[in-house]
Formats: structure tokens, sequence, C-alpha cells
């Protein structure tokens, strides 16, 4: 069985607030908000981080940005979002295992 947080969230063995889904991504609320939306879009297949995508996924890694506008669209982030990618320790990734943040409807630090 997989030890990966999100794996067990997709595997339905961690319950998530899920808002989206179809046969490669998953999309839920972030457990720890750090704004008044705030959703992670992970592909459904465990991949660690961006060093690990190949060539072969650059149609699933379009399709999680191209969620993310449809997502806060929905959400009610008619005034913009943020996305951010967090890659290795160095980058501040804390689950290993893909996934865009989106986030927004407060007020978002300069730089993050
Ligand atoms: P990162 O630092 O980019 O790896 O961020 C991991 C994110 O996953 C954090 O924002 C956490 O709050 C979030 N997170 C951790 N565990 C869960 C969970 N069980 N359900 C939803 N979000 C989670
Ligand atoms: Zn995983």
């Amino acid at each position: 069985m997989s030890e990966c947080i999100f794996c067990k969230i997709v595997a339905g063995e961690l319950p998530g607030k899920k808002v989206y889904e179809d046969e490669e991504l998953l999309a839920f609320h972030d457990i720890h908000p750090v704004a008044p939306v705030h959703l992670l879009i992970i592909p459904k297949r465990h991949i660690v981080s961006l060093v690990e995508c190949q060539a072969n996924d650059e149609g699933m890694l379009g399709r999680m940005l191209l969620l993310a506008p449809r997502l806060a669209r929905e959400h009610g982030l008619d005034n913009g979002f943020r996305t951010t990618i967090n890659t290795g320790r160095g980058g501040g990734q804390l689950v290993f295992h893909l996934h865009l943040h989106v986030f927004g409807g407060g007020t978002l630090p300069t730089h993050l």
C-alpha cells in the first residue's frame, strides 16, 4: 500500500474535500489553506515532483494548468489567483506527489 498521502486521497483511503475529478487529475481543498480559497490539483498517478516529469507528461501538465482558471472561476476568484508548484525540499515541497496550488480570495503577499 502506498505511504503517499495524496495517493491515499486518490484511492479513497484518506478523506479529501474533492472539487474536481477525471481519469487523470484530482483537485481538492488544501487542509491548511493560506487564503480563503486554496485548492490542490494533482495527477492521480504518483509523480514525485516536477523534476520527475518527462516529455510524455506534457499533456498532463498542460491540463493541470488549464484546470486552474476553471476551478478558480468556479470558486469565485474573479479578481485573480496564484498558482504555485513547490519542487524539492529547497523549493519548500512537503508532500512528494506533484501538486499545483491554486489560491486566492484574500490579500496575498507581493512575493511568495
Ligand atoms: P507543498 O509544500 O507544496 O508540498 O504543500 C503540501 C500541501 O499539502 C500543504 O499546503 C498542506 O497543507 C497540504 N496537505 C497536506 N496534507 C493534506 C491532506 N491530507 N489533505 C489536503 N491537503 C493536504
Ligand atoms: Zn502519491
